[in-house]
């Protein structure tokens, strides 16, 4: 079967765009949905400290001894709800002096800041900047002149880290106890990869529902646009606007085609160039009107003659181009007929006959081979043949020996009545 180029070309491209709008779209709304659930993410990690804060501040401020205190804190550390999904990893209370007055591991309780630095836990510039920020803030030299630091809060998580810091500072209001003294500083170290793992399928989930919804919707828009919009391209591209016959590069596609088809098959075609004779005068006598009239007769009765597997096109002007899917004698019956319906076919422009009549040339496949170019330099210089030799007739072209008058493709051929 011959296909159109265009539709080929056209479906290619509607492909290639379907496929890259779907994989952008796609890694767009990704990146878009990733975004929002990393900021959501570091809005949980800042709901959670504020909670684990909160509840170790009501600890801090229990009317109890130190030990009665920190057994709170365990109590409260190993609630169901931490153990389950391991976001609290550990809880520490620092004093105004740097020393672990609470923890939620043994092994750091009563240690210094000096011990508690050693600790790849607390390694972190960003976590070494905020217990500093909070032990400069409340030594007895800072003053109110001192330099503002960020204390509370936590580094931006990003998905791939594994555990969050967070820091609150916290004021128990003590009788006759220096203000700066009974301030605390609340670490929160919280496991996050339940929060990841919920991040990464969120992106998952968005990319595919959106490579889903897109491809389906894109496809959709590619199969409207297909049946709607490409059969009118379709007919502007490929056929001439005044006859109806396909034009010239429609032809060539389909032509370059069949004769490829032929070739593997060897099936005989011939290649035929038609040329109304003395056109211009028909445009000078009649009118442009009455040209037009005279070419769309010639087509009908080229579309009339020929069967469903020949091609037939309007090349431009008053030419026109056959390809026959037979042999060269059968060819030959073939364009005599057409030739003589031409030239007694009754043409009428304002009840005036014009006589119209045709000279073609003609190239087989079987003297001259399966390529389209040599077929059609040959058919045309055949043609040119006809018009020297009396017009009205069909000139076939075999291939023999040098014509230094012709151009390059015709040089390699000779015209033989
Ligand atoms: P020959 O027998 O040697 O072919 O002579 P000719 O007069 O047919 O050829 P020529 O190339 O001198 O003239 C072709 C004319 O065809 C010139 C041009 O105005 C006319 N023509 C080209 N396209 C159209 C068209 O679409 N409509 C009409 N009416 N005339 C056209
Ligand atoms: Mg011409
Ligand atoms: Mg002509």
């Amino acid at each position: 079967m011959l296909r159109s180029a265009l539709a080929e070309e056209v479906n290619k491209r509607l492909l290639l765009l379907v496929g890259a709008v779907g994989l952008i779209g796609s890694v767009l709304t990704g990146v878009a949905g990733g975004s929002l659930a990393v900021l959501q993410a570091n809005r949980d990690v800042a709901t959670q400290a504020d909670q684990i804060s909160q509840s170790v501040s009501t600890i801090l401020q229990l009317e109890a001894t130190l030990p009665e205190r920190q057994a709170a804190l365990q109590l409260y550390r190993n609630q169901p709800l931490f153990r389950q999904s391991d976001v609290l990893n550990a809880v520490l209370v620092l004093d105004a002096s740097g020393r672990t007055i609470l923890s939620s591991r043994q092994a750091l309780l009563n240690r210094s800041i000096q011990d508690l630095r050693r600790i790849s836990m607390f390694r972190e510039a960003d976590t070494q900047r905020r217990i500093d920020c909070f032990l400069a803030r409340n030594s007895s030299a800072a003053s109110p002149t001192s330099k503002p630091c960020e204390l509370e809060g936590h580094p931006f998580h990003w998905p791939w880290e594994t555990t969050q810091m967070a820091f609150r500072e916290v004021q128990l209001f003590q009788f006759g106890i220096d203000p700066k003294r009974s301030r605390y500083l609340i670490l929160i170290s919280l496991g996050t990869q339940s929060t990841n793992s919920g991040v990464l399928h969120l992106v998952l989930l968005m990319v595919i529902s959106s490579a889903l919804i897109l491809g389906l919707m894109l496809w959709s828009l590619t199969w409207a646009l297909r049946r709607q919009l490409l059969p009118g391209l379709q007919q502007l591209a490929e056929t001439d606007g005044l006859t109806a016959l396909a034009n010239r590069r429609n032809f060539m596609d389909l032509s370059q085609q069949a004769l490829l088809q032929a070739e593997v098959s060897q099936t005989s075609h011939v290649l035929a160039i038609i040329d109304i004779d003395h056109f211009k005068r028909i445009n000078d006598q009649h009118g442009h009107l009455a040209g037009d009239a005279v070419l769309r007769q010639l087509a009908d009765i080229l579309r009339d003659g020929l069967r469903d597997s020949d091609l037939v096109a309007r090349l431009g002007g008053e030419e026109f181009a056959l390809l026959l899917r037979c042999n060269a004698v059968m060819a030959d019956e073939v364009l005599e007929r057409l030739r003589d319906s031409v030239e007694f076919s009754e043409c009428f422009w304002d009840d005036t006959l014009i006589p119209v009549t045709i000279s073609l040339g003609a190239a087989a496949t079987e003297h001259l081979g399966f390529d389209l170019d040599y077929l059609y330099a040959a058919a045309d210089a055949s043609l040119y043949r006809a018009k020297s030799e009396g017009r009205n007739c069909i000139r076939w072209a075999t291939a023999r020996e040098h014509d230094p008058e012709r151009d390059s493709w015709t040089t390699r051929l000779a015209i033989q009545a």
